[in-house]
Protein backbone atom coordinates (compact mmCIF):
# COMPACT_ATOMS: atom_id res chain seq x y z
CA UNK A 1 0.00 0.00 0.00
CA UNK A 2 1.85 3.64 -1.29
CA UNK A 3 0.04 6.47 0.26
CA UNK A 4 0.89 9.69 -0.94
CA UNK A 5 -0.50 12.72 1.44
CA UNK A 6 -1.58 15.00 -2.05
CA UNK A 7 -3.52 17.56 0.25
CA UNK A 8 -3.04 18.18 4.11
CA UNK A 9 -4.29 21.82 4.54
CA UNK A 10 -7.97 22.86 5.43
CA UNK A 11 -10.31 24.91 3.81
CA UNK A 12 -8.41 27.76 2.46
CA UNK A 13 -4.76 25.33 2.02
CA UNK A 14 -1.58 26.85 2.87
CA UNK A 15 -0.77 29.66 1.16
CA UNK A 16 -3.83 31.27 1.99
CA UNK A 17 -5.18 33.46 -1.13
CA UNK A 18 -4.01 37.17 -0.22
CA UNK A 19 -2.38 36.32 2.80
CA UNK A 20 0.65 37.60 3.39
CA UNK A 21 0.72 36.35 7.16
CA UNK A 22 4.27 34.85 7.99
CA UNK A 23 3.37 31.49 7.84
CA UNK A 24 2.22 31.79 4.65
CA UNK A 25 5.17 33.80 3.59
CA UNK A 26 7.43 30.62 4.94
CA UNK A 27 5.24 28.22 2.57
CA UNK A 28 6.20 30.32 -0.43
CA UNK A 29 9.60 30.75 0.18
CA UNK A 30 10.92 28.69 3.23
CA UNK A 31 14.72 29.68 4.24
CA UNK A 32 17.35 27.17 2.68
CA UNK A 33 17.60 24.86 5.69
CA UNK A 34 13.95 24.79 6.29
CA UNK A 35 13.63 23.70 2.80
CA UNK A 36 16.08 20.77 2.68
CA UNK A 37 14.41 19.83 5.92
CA UNK A 38 11.25 19.72 4.26
CA UNK A 39 12.48 17.77 0.95
CA UNK A 40 14.33 15.17 3.52
CA UNK A 41 10.65 15.00 4.33
CA UNK A 42 9.25 14.15 1.38
CA UNK A 43 7.56 16.93 0.60
CA UNK A 44 7.21 18.30 -3.06
CA UNK A 45 8.98 21.37 -3.47
CA UNK A 46 6.98 23.61 -5.67
CA UNK A 47 8.84 25.37 -9.10
CA UNK A 48 8.90 28.23 -7.15
CA UNK A 49 10.85 26.82 -4.49
CA UNK A 50 8.09 26.81 -1.73
CA UNK A 51 5.96 23.96 -0.11
CA UNK A 52 1.83 23.60 -0.14
CA UNK A 53 -0.90 22.08 2.05
CA UNK A 54 -3.63 22.37 -0.45
CA UNK A 55 -7.00 21.21 -0.04
CA UNK A 56 -7.41 17.68 1.56
CA UNK A 57 -6.93 14.50 -0.47
CA UNK A 58 -5.25 11.17 0.05
CA UNK A 59 -4.25 9.07 -2.70
CA UNK A 60 -3.82 5.01 -2.45
CA UNK A 61 -2.01 3.19 -4.42
CA UNK A 62 -2.52 -1.31 -4.22
CA UNK A 63 1.04 -2.17 -5.93
CA UNK A 64 -0.59 -5.75 -6.13
CA UNK A 65 -4.04 -5.06 -8.16
CA UNK A 66 -2.35 -1.64 -9.37
CA UNK A 67 -5.96 0.08 -8.56
CA UNK A 68 -5.56 3.30 -6.78
CA UNK A 69 -8.12 4.57 -4.56
CA UNK A 70 -8.46 8.31 -4.01
CA UNK A 71 -9.91 9.79 -0.10
CA UNK A 72 -12.19 12.90 -0.91
CA UNK A 73 -12.00 15.17 -4.06
CA UNK A 74 -10.43 18.25 -3.46
CA UNK A 75 -10.75 21.29 -5.00
CA UNK A 76 -7.43 21.11 -5.65
CA UNK A 77 -7.30 17.55 -7.57
CA UNK A 78 -6.28 18.94 -10.95
CA UNK A 79 -2.97 20.80 -8.99
CA UNK A 80 -2.53 17.73 -7.02
CA UNK A 81 -2.47 14.71 -10.03
CA UNK A 82 0.04 17.02 -12.11
CA UNK A 83 2.00 17.79 -9.08
CA UNK A 84 2.14 14.06 -8.06
CA UNK A 85 1.80 12.66 -10.79
CA UNK A 86 0.21 9.31 -9.42
CA UNK A 87 -2.38 7.51 -11.47
CA UNK A 88 -6.04 8.37 -11.88
CA UNK A 89 -8.53 6.59 -9.28
CA UNK A 90 -9.99 3.66 -10.07
CA UNK A 91 -13.00 4.42 -6.76
CA UNK A 92 -12.92 6.87 -4.54
CA UNK A 93 -14.48 7.81 -0.80
CA UNK A 94 -16.47 10.87 -0.21
CA UNK A 95 -16.05 11.41 3.87
CA UNK A 96 -18.40 14.52 4.24
CA UNK A 97 -19.87 17.07 1.99
CA UNK A 98 -17.52 19.83 2.63
CA UNK A 99 -16.74 21.73 -0.27
CA UNK A 100 -12.65 20.62 0.57
CA UNK A 101 -13.38 17.23 0.53
CA UNK A 102 -16.10 16.94 -2.26
CA UNK A 103 -15.61 19.94 -4.57
CA UNK A 104 -13.26 18.78 -6.82
CA UNK A 105 -14.99 15.96 -8.09
CA UNK A 106 -16.23 17.79 -11.43
CA UNK A 107 -12.45 17.41 -12.61
CA UNK A 108 -13.38 13.67 -13.10
CA UNK A 109 -15.24 14.64 -16.52
CA UNK A 110 -13.34 13.72 -19.47
CA UNK A 111 -10.56 11.89 -17.54
CA UNK A 112 -11.98 8.86 -16.52
CA UNK A 113 -14.41 6.65 -17.79
CA UNK A 114 -15.88 4.84 -14.99
CA UNK A 115 -15.56 5.53 -11.45
CA UNK A 116 -17.15 4.08 -8.02
CA UNK A 117 -17.61 6.63 -5.25
CA UNK A 118 -18.45 5.58 -1.85
CA UNK A 119 -20.26 7.38 0.65
CA UNK A 120 -22.03 6.72 3.73
CA UNK A 121 -25.89 6.07 3.70
CA UNK A 122 -27.55 7.20 6.97
CA UNK A 123 -29.67 10.06 6.51
CA UNK A 124 -27.79 13.45 7.73
CA UNK A 125 -31.14 15.66 9.66
CA UNK A 126 -29.00 18.47 8.75
CA UNK A 127 -29.63 18.10 4.91
CA UNK A 128 -32.46 15.24 4.90
CA UNK A 129 -30.22 13.16 2.89
CA UNK A 130 -27.10 10.61 3.76
CA UNK A 131 -23.25 11.84 1.94
CA UNK A 132 -24.17 9.27 -0.71
CA UNK A 133 -27.40 11.19 -1.77
CA UNK A 134 -26.09 14.49 -1.74
CA UNK A 135 -22.71 13.51 -4.01
CA UNK A 136 -25.33 11.33 -6.47
CA UNK A 137 -27.32 14.47 -6.56
CA UNK A 138 -24.78 17.18 -6.80
CA UNK A 139 -22.97 15.09 -9.82
CA UNK A 140 -26.03 13.80 -11.49
CA UNK A 141 -24.96 15.53 -14.56
CA UNK A 142 -21.12 12.84 -14.64
CA UNK A 143 -22.39 9.54 -16.21
CA UNK A 144 -18.97 8.25 -15.11
CA UNK A 145 -19.88 8.02 -11.95
CA UNK A 146 -21.72 5.78 -9.84
CA UNK A 147 -22.15 6.38 -6.12
CA UNK A 148 -22.37 3.52 -4.23
CA UNK A 149 -23.76 3.83 -0.67
CA UNK A 150 -22.42 1.99 2.43
CA UNK A 151 -23.48 1.44 5.81
CA UNK A 152 -20.97 2.93 8.29
CA UNK A 153 -18.69 0.41 10.37
CA UNK A 154 -19.27 -2.46 7.64
CA UNK A 155 -16.33 -2.84 5.38
CA UNK A 156 -16.51 -3.17 1.66
CA UNK A 157 -14.17 -3.85 -0.97
CA UNK A 158 -12.52 -1.94 -3.22
CA UNK A 159 -8.99 -1.55 -5.03
CA UNK A 160 -8.05 -4.80 -3.47
CA UNK A 161 -8.40 -3.19 -0.10
CA UNK A 162 -10.97 -3.37 2.90
CA UNK A 163 -12.49 0.18 3.75
CA UNK A 164 -14.53 0.63 6.66
CA UNK A 165 -16.06 4.26 7.32
CA UNK A 166 -16.40 5.13 10.94
CA UNK A 167 -18.68 7.99 12.06
CA UNK A 168 -16.58 10.76 13.57
CA UNK A 169 -17.98 14.57 14.99
CA UNK A 170 -17.94 17.03 12.93
CA UNK A 171 -21.08 19.47 14.17
CA UNK A 172 -23.65 20.08 12.41
CA UNK A 173 -22.85 17.75 9.41
CA UNK A 174 -21.88 14.11 9.47
CA UNK A 175 -18.75 12.76 8.83
CA UNK A 176 -16.62 10.09 8.49
CA UNK A 177 -13.18 8.98 8.88
CA UNK A 178 -12.20 5.75 7.07
CA UNK A 179 -9.75 2.92 7.63
CA UNK A 180 -8.07 1.29 4.55
CA UNK A 181 -6.70 -2.47 5.04
CA UNK A 182 -4.68 -4.37 2.76
CA UNK A 183 -5.54 -8.55 4.37
CA UNK A 184 -3.15 -10.24 2.47
CA UNK A 185 0.47 -7.49 3.72
CA UNK A 186 -1.90 -6.53 6.86
CA UNK A 187 -1.43 -2.78 6.13
CA UNK A 188 -3.64 -0.46 8.07
CA UNK A 189 -4.50 3.20 7.19
CA UNK A 190 -6.70 5.21 9.39
CA UNK A 191 -7.81 8.54 8.64
CA UNK A 192 -9.76 10.84 11.17
CA UNK A 193 -11.67 12.73 8.70
CA UNK A 194 -12.93 16.14 9.65
CA UNK A 195 -13.53 15.39 13.49
CA UNK A 196 -13.22 17.16 16.87
CA UNK A 197 -11.82 15.28 19.19
CA UNK A 198 -15.33 13.08 20.68
CA UNK A 199 -15.01 10.68 18.32
CA UNK A 200 -17.67 7.75 19.75
CA UNK A 201 -15.64 4.33 21.05
CA UNK A 202 -16.72 1.73 18.24
CA UNK A 203 -14.88 4.15 15.82
CA UNK A 204 -11.90 4.31 17.86
CA UNK A 205 -11.81 0.92 17.97
CA UNK A 206 -11.93 0.08 13.97
CA UNK A 207 -9.48 3.11 13.97
CA UNK A 208 -6.69 1.87 16.49
CA UNK A 209 -3.56 -0.06 15.79
CA UNK A 210 -2.98 1.31 12.29
CA UNK A 211 0.49 1.51 10.54
CA UNK A 212 -0.05 4.92 9.41
CA UNK A 213 -2.64 7.29 11.22
CA UNK A 214 -3.80 10.69 9.32
CA UNK A 215 -5.33 12.79 11.90
CA UNK A 216 -6.81 16.42 11.23
CA UNK A 217 -5.04 18.87 13.37
CA UNK A 218 -6.16 22.36 12.76
CA UNK A 219 -4.45 24.55 14.74
CA UNK A 220 -2.74 24.17 17.79
CA UNK A 221 -4.03 24.08 21.36
CA UNK A 222 -3.21 27.94 22.20
CA UNK A 223 -5.35 29.19 19.21
CA UNK A 224 -8.75 28.81 21.54
CA UNK A 225 -8.19 31.88 23.03
CA UNK A 226 -9.30 33.10 19.64
CA UNK A 227 -12.35 31.12 18.95
CA UNK A 228 -15.51 32.72 20.05
CA UNK A 229 -16.55 29.03 21.61
CA UNK A 230 -13.23 28.46 22.84
CA UNK A 231 -12.10 25.05 23.15
CA UNK A 232 -13.29 21.30 24.71
CA UNK A 233 -12.61 18.03 25.43
CA UNK A 234 -9.85 19.55 28.12
CA UNK A 235 -7.20 17.25 29.14
CA UNK A 236 -6.05 16.51 32.61
CA UNK A 237 -3.93 19.76 32.66
CA UNK A 238 -6.92 22.03 30.68
CA UNK A 239 -5.18 21.96 27.40
CA UNK A 240 -8.09 22.01 25.03
CA UNK A 241 -8.21 18.80 22.65
CA UNK A 242 -10.70 20.14 20.36
CA UNK A 243 -11.07 23.75 19.04
CA UNK A 244 -14.75 24.83 19.01
CA UNK A 245 -17.00 22.08 18.34
CA UNK A 246 -15.84 20.67 15.20
CA UNK A 247 -12.24 20.09 14.92
CA UNK A 248 -8.91 18.65 16.32
CA UNK A 249 -6.35 21.19 18.56
CA UNK A 250 -3.06 19.38 17.43
CA UNK A 251 -2.78 18.51 21.32
CA UNK A 252 -6.24 16.66 20.83
CA UNK A 253 -4.84 15.23 18.09
CA UNK A 254 -1.66 13.50 19.57
CA UNK A 255 -3.61 12.50 22.21
CA UNK A 256 -5.67 10.77 20.20
CA UNK A 257 -2.62 9.28 18.57
CA UNK A 258 -1.29 7.62 21.21
CA UNK A 259 -4.42 5.65 22.39
CA UNK A 260 -5.48 4.51 19.28
CA UNK A 261 -1.62 2.84 19.26
CA UNK A 262 -0.80 4.49 15.79
CA UNK A 263 2.65 3.02 14.39
CA UNK A 264 3.05 6.35 13.07
CA UNK A 265 1.40 9.50 12.49
CA UNK A 266 1.38 12.34 10.39
CA UNK A 267 -1.17 15.56 11.25
CA UNK A 268 -3.24 16.71 8.66
CA UNK A 269 -6.29 19.12 7.63
CA UNK A 270 -3.29 21.78 8.80
CA UNK A 271 -4.45 25.88 8.44
CA UNK A 272 -2.38 28.82 8.36
CA UNK A 273 -3.11 29.92 11.60
CA UNK A 274 -0.04 28.22 13.03
CA UNK A 275 2.64 30.37 14.38
CA UNK A 276 5.23 29.67 11.34
CA UNK A 277 7.47 28.56 14.00
CA UNK A 278 5.37 26.04 14.55
CA UNK A 279 3.87 25.17 11.40
CA UNK A 280 6.54 23.22 9.49
CA UNK A 281 7.48 20.83 12.79
CA UNK A 282 6.77 17.41 13.05
CA UNK A 283 4.52 15.71 12.98
CA UNK A 284 2.71 18.24 11.08
CA UNK A 285 2.31 16.66 7.33
CA UNK A 286 2.69 19.02 4.31
CA UNK A 287 1.53 18.25 0.38
CA UNK A 288 3.80 15.54 -1.29
CA UNK A 289 4.94 12.98 1.57
CA UNK A 290 4.48 9.10 0.72
CA UNK A 291 4.56 6.33 3.04
CA UNK A 292 4.61 2.52 1.98
CA UNK A 293 2.91 0.09 4.22
CA UNK A 294 3.39 -3.64 4.22
ZN1 LIG B 1 -1.61 33.05 6.05
ZN1 LIG C 1 -15.43 19.63 7.15
ZN1 LIG D 1 -12.28 20.02 5.77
Amino acid sequence: MQVTLLGTGDTTGTPTVSCDCETCQTARDPPEDLREKLRARGATITAGGGVERTRFSVHVYNERTDESLLVDFSPDFRRQFLREEVPLPDAAVVTHIHFDHLDGLGNCYRLIDELDVFAANKTDPQTGESVAETVASDYAYLDQVTVEPRTPLESFETCGFEVTLVPVFHPPLLCYGLTVEDSETGAKLSITGDTCYAIPEESREQLAGADLLLAEALVPAHLCDYHPLGGDHHDDEGVPRTFGTKHMTREGAIDLAGELGAERTRLVHVAHFYPAEEAFAEPLAVDGERYTLD
